[in-house]
């Protein structure tokens, strides 16, 4: 679509708005702030009580810079004792604030952090034994890697024995007995990130922090690396936090994957959970390659048609799921709107008592509220109206050729949709579809011999499918193990 140009009143107006927006924003920020600051001040003085049974806790963390740009959002999350936990997300959610927080190298703004019993928000690093692993391995290259590994332990005046027992011990670990006496510059990327983590082992933390420990090296030795790091997570049991953008590592390596955008954490899950139920169309299309297709479709209260391809049939229960979702979409919507009125108002009465001015803001102009109104009005649609549009989920090994459906019991009408692009991976092709002018995305057998114009006969596999709302994008569909 050709942009439309705007008049220089409209730019003008626009910029006004836009201004008056960021006037309103800036108030709010400066708000939460402080409030975050005097509340966690007063939580300090009280006494603190390490929930139990479990080994790390965070409870509330909120990270606020001193710009006011908020990183992270009440993040809560229990870890227990040697479970390998991997924060995932695009660059800038959060993941490294939320990680160097836990290391105590940032301080924490709003929340409690607890780690193996003990209230840890003003802990200093070095007592909060934990051991991080950064994607610079930053060893020093003028020392051996016998050195860079002893170094710590030499700064805190270990007996000579004991650091030479558990430098060759983590180098037996990692197999880099050999290069002991090497300097960095004559090992390889892979080598070098085996002495990275050879310096955090010899601490004998209880925990390991990784920020991104694979990121600098070629994608063979990152797969290998990977395994390597879970192997070593079996064998020496430390209770891992890891951070990494790349959703293949959050996959293959966690217990449990926290997952991340803009700040807030999205979902908290086992990979297998979090694959079969995403939380919301954010996770669905994070995690999974090919990305989870997600096609325009029209909710009917007894089946969705989904652009005149397909209709799916809509049961008691989920109808029933899916009204009880909007209505509490519109309950979470109207208390954000009280809890932003409020914070309003509390800027306003600040300024007032101060004598500043007596400007009282406008909530309805708060570019918030003005959203959460038309999400509700959305909302009350979906739960009131006959029909409303709707986003359906499928990820590509759902869609399957009718020939190779037998065993799926729960399947849709025969779709027969023209190929576009064949990408034959080997073992199978990714066949991309003409769903109704939509790219759709399937994995068939290699067998099939695929050729671009021709048609295939496709079903969904229904037992599969996700279904989220088309504002808020969250999912629809009751969780079921
Ligand atoms: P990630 O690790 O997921 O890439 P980060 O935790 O590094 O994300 O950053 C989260 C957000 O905080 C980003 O918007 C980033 O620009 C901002 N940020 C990070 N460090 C600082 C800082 N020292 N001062 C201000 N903003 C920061």
């Amino acid at each position: 679509m050709a942009k439309q140009k705007l008049s220089r009143e409209e730019r003008k107006a626009l910029e006004r708005q836009t201004e008056k927006e960021e006037k309103i924003l800036a108030k709010k920020r400066e708000v939460v702030y402080r409030e975050m600051v005097t509340a966690q001040k007063n939580s300090l003085k009280k006494e603190k009580v390490a929930p139990s049974d479990v080994f790390i806790s965070l409870q509330h963390i909120n990270k606020i810079y001193p710009n006011r740009v908020q990183a992270v959002f009440d993040f809560n999350l229990d870890i227990k004792e040697r479970e390998f936990i991997v924060f995932v997300g695009p660059s800038g959610c959060g993941k490294s604030t939320t990680l160097r927080m836990i290391a105590g190298l940032e301080e924490i703004t709003g929340g409690d952090l607890y780690i193996d019993g003990e209230f840890a928000n003003e802990l200093e690093p070095k007592d909060r034994d934990t051991a991080m692993v950064f994607q610079s391995y930053a060893l020093y290259p003028h020392m051996t890697v016998y050195d860079n590994m002893a170094f710590g332990l030499q700064m805190r005046h270990l007996p000579k024995e004991e650091i030479d027992d558990r430098v060759h011990r983590a180098a037996d670990i990692l197999q880099i007995s050999e290069f002991l006496d090497r300097k960095p510059k004559a090992l390889s990327g892979g080598q070098c990130q085996r002495v990275a983590l050879g310096r955090a082992i010899v601490r004998n933390a209880n925990v390991f922090l990784m920020d991104e420990p694979l990121s600098n090296l070629d994608a063979k030795l990152r797969v290998q690396m990977r395994s390597e790091i879970v192997k070593l997570h079996n064998e020496l049991g430390a209770t891992t936090i890891y951070v990494t953008h790349d959703q293949i590592e959050a996959m293959t390596m966690a217990t449990r994957i926290v997952v991340m955008s803009k700040g807030y954490v999205q979902q908290i899950g086992s990979p297998k959970i979090i694959y079969n139920h995403p939380a919301n169309t954010f996770v669905a299309t994070f995690i999974g390659s090919p990305a989870m297709n997600i096609i325009d479709g029209t909710f009917y209260r007894d089946h969705i048609d989904l652009n005149g391809v397909v209709n799916i049939k809509i049961d008691k229960e989920m109808l029933k799921a899916h009204d009880e979702f909007y209505k509490k979409e519109i309950e979470k919507a109207s208390l954000r709107i009280e809890e932003i009125i409020a914070t309003l108002a509390k800027f306003d009465e600040e300024k007032k008592a101060k004598g500043k001015n007596n400007e009282v803001t406008n909530p309805e102009e708060d570019p918030e509220i003005i959203k959460l109104r038309e999400d509700i009005s959305h909302y009350e649609k979906c739960l009131n109206n006959e029909s409303h549009e709707i986003l359906f989920g499928i990820r590509p090994e759902d869609i399957v050729d009718q020939n190779s459906a037998v065993l799926i019991k729960n399947r849709s009408d025969v779709m027969p949709l023209e190929i576009s692009i064949a990408e034959l991976l080997g073992n199978e092709y990714y066949a991309h579809v003409d769903f109704a002018g939509k790219d759709v995305i399937a994995k068939v057998p290699a067998e099939l011999n695929l050729e671009k114009g021709q048609k295939l006969n496709l079903v969904f596999n229904l037992d599969k499918y996700s279904l989220f709302d088309k504002v808020s994008g969250n999912n629809i569909k009751p969780f079921k193990d």
